[in-house]
């Protein structure tokens, strides 16, 4: 069986290695180049852990930080810590992407790095996908791993009721414990930060645009403006940062529409959940060892009908579940209550178990790891 996918972000790589490891013919698409930075707060949960090592990613070669603690921060001044109940690891996207990208071509899989899949359409028993500098390509299923946007859902309803955020990184010089991953509150949005394998911090956040055009773009005024408002964050804002910073825009949180009906939609493709809770990367690891089982599935039984049923019912079931939760969490954040930020921010520095059954809200269990190949 021939399968594409287009998206070489962590849920196509990870699904491209499974299905390769099994001998199929795997063919991702991606639009860009490895290694590459990208707009992440770089903190994966744990419930990955031994899924991203059964993928193969080679531990061994980083200095892969252990995060176990949570501060969150307020800018009217307030914080409170917790113990994460199940923690996560800090890994740069830099890192983590390309060496998925290597394990893939060491699985067999034909990737086309600067390659955009142009179209998907059915003919007959196959289905034929073209990209945008014209090559064609048969194959038998089509999975579209391509993230929160793109090409293929631009004049999908939901693009018309994308939320006017953005979203930006850094890496950073940061005097925090490594254990430790921060979210710091300020007008409009959040930020986070945790450190990663290089020693440095990424620094990732989230804002609604209306604050950033005040400044007119101007990230930096905005930062000193608007971020530095916070007294915790101020003091991070002012450490060197050693990477340029990266962006990237058009949010909508919630389980996408889908317009294309022979594409398997995988990860953010499917639905994004709000960066708060730190999963997305998770998730999209999550929806592929789901994917694939439905696909070895398919490989014996044929019946697309059934496939695409289960796998919609992953999409419709659990994660908008964890989408739904997420925007939860991200909404008690955006409230702009003065009484109720207090009250919040006070009851969390008073009973640090209030905080750590607010971060329960975001992890699920751990991944089923995959069977190894017979
Ligand atoms: C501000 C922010 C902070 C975040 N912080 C965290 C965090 O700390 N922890 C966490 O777990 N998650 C976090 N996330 C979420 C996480 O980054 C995503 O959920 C994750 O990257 C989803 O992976 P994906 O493979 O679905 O999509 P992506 O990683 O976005 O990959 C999609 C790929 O598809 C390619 N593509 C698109 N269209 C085409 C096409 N037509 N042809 C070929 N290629 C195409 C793109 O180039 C891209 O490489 C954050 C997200 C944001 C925006």
């Amino acid at each position: 069986m021939k399968i594409a996918i287009i998206g070489g972000g962590l849920a196509g790589l990870s699904l491209s290695i499974l299905l390769g490891r099994q001998g199929f013919e795997v063919c991702l698409f991606e639009a860009g180049d490895y290694p590459r930075h990208k707009v992440c707060g770089e903190y994966i949960s744990n419930e990955s852990k031994p899924f991203v090592e059964a993928l193969g990613f080679p531990f061994e070669k980083y200095n892969v930080p252990a995060i176990k603690h949570f501060r969150l921060t307020h800018y009217l001044g307030y914080k409170a810590q917790t113990t994460l109940a199940k923690g996560g690891f800090g890994i740069s996207r830099y890192a983590l992407d390309s060496e998925l990208y290597q394990i893939a071509l060491q699985e067999g899989v034909s990737v086309f790095t600067q390659t955009r899949a142009q179209s998907v359409e059915k003919q007959g028993d196959k289905i034929i996908l073209q990209t945008a500098d014209n090559q064609i390509f048969e194959v038998d299923l089509v999975v579209g791993a391509y993230g929160r946007v793109s090409n293929f859902q631009h004049n999908t309803a939901q693009n018309a009721k994308a939320q006017p955020f953005i979203g930006v990184k850094y890496h950073i010089e940061a005097d925090l414990p490594a254990d430790y991953i921060e979210i710091h509150t300020f007008r409009g949005g959040y930020c986070g930060i945790s450190q990663i394998e290089t020693g440095k911090f990424c620094l990732c956040y989230l804002t609604q645009n209306k604050y950033l055009k005040d400044h007119k773009g101007d990230l930096n005024a905005f930062e000193q403006n608007i971020l530095a408002e916070n007294p915790f964050l101020k003091r991070h804002l002012a450490q060197p940062k050693v990477m340029e910073g990266v962006t990237t825009s058009q949010f909508y949180f919630g389980i996408k529409p889908q317009n294309e009906p022979h594409i398997l939609p995988l990860g953010d493709a499917a639905g994004f959940i709000p960066p708060i809770t730190g999963n997305g990367m998770s998730l999209a690891f999550r929806a592929s060892a789901e994917l694939y089982k439905l696909i070895l599935d398919y490989n014996t039984h044929k019946s697309y009908e059934t496939l695409q049923k289960a796998h919609q019912n992953y999409i419709q079931k659990y994660l908008n579940h964890r989408i739904t939760q997420g925007v939860f969490l991200q909404n008690l954040l955006f409230r702009e209550n003065r009484l109720f930020q207090t009250l919040m921010m006070k009851s969390f520095q008073y009973v640090p178990f209030a905080l750590q059954m607010m971060t329960r809200k975001a992890v699920g269990k751990d991944i089923e790891t995959p069977k190894a190949p017979k």
